[in-house]
């Protein structure tokens, strides 16, 4: 099948709230020109030296998602375009982007990556992390972030009902920091999960951006 039948295909299987983001890490400019001709215009990378590489190459009206693990070093390069981040995994991180955000002259767009699966990973604050920073409340002098939600990832089995556990905690996650921390900011709205193997359970529990890279584009040789 061609990239357009397929992004038609994802996009009649999502309800209203959920937004797709295409993950193009490791695919050429040209497989992203074609799903852009179809109508596609978010887009996923993960890695700042490719990205930079086909945001110059590629139309204007694209929305760059950085949905990877990103290093304070490299905030710079993306800050001037960059739609949203989707794994902000440290309070340190989050300043940096705040402070080229600033001299950009933005506000981006940030979700929190809370770490939900079974596998061990150095990434993603753990739920109690997550509510010890936002109790802190020194984020909220970053006027050039906005804390848009939160994002995970499920562990990669074919045990449904463990993914569903895991997006289920997510969800119900998601709604306590929203009444416990953002019950006035309407910016907190997001929240990101759901993969090509996992997005119909993602969907299910509540997802408002689905992250899908193989099943349009096919298999990433990495
Ligand atoms: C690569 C990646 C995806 C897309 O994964 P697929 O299985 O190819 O759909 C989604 N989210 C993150 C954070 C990724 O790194």
């Amino acid at each position: 099948m061609d990239i357009k039948t397929i992004l038609n295909e994802i996009k009649a299987e999502l309800p209203e709230r959920t937004r797709l983001v295409a993950v193009s890490k490791f695919h050429p400019a040209e497989a992203i020109k074609e799903a852009y001709d179809a109508g596609q215009r978010i887009f996923g990378e993960s890695k700042v030296q490719e990205l930079e590489n086909k945001y110059n190459t590629l139309p204007k009206d694209i929305e760059w998602h950085f949905i990877g693990h990103l290093q304070t070093n490299k905030v710079k390069y993306i800050a001037p375009y960059i739609s949203m981040i989707h794994a902000v995994d440290s309070f340190k991180l989050l300043t940096e982007i705040n402070k080229q955000a600033a001299k950009a002259g933005r506000t981006i767009p940030c979700l929190l990556e809370i770490h939900i699966a079974q596998e061990e990973t150095k990434f993603g604050f753990s739920p109690e992390e997550c509510v010890e920073m936002l109790e802190k409340e020194n984020w909220k002098e970053l006027k050039n972030i906005s804390i848009s939600g939160i994002m995970g990832m499920a562990t990669n089995t074919d045990d449904e009902t463990e993914i569903e556990k895991e997006f289920s905690t997510l969800e119900t996650f998601f709604h306590e920091l929203k009444s416990r921390f953002f019950a006035d900011d309407e910016r907190f709205k997001e929240l990101s999960m759901g993969m090509s193997e996992d997005y119909h359970l993602a969907i299910k529990h509540g997802s408002t951006f689905v992250r899908i890279g193989s099943k349009i584009f096919g298999i990433r040789n990495y």
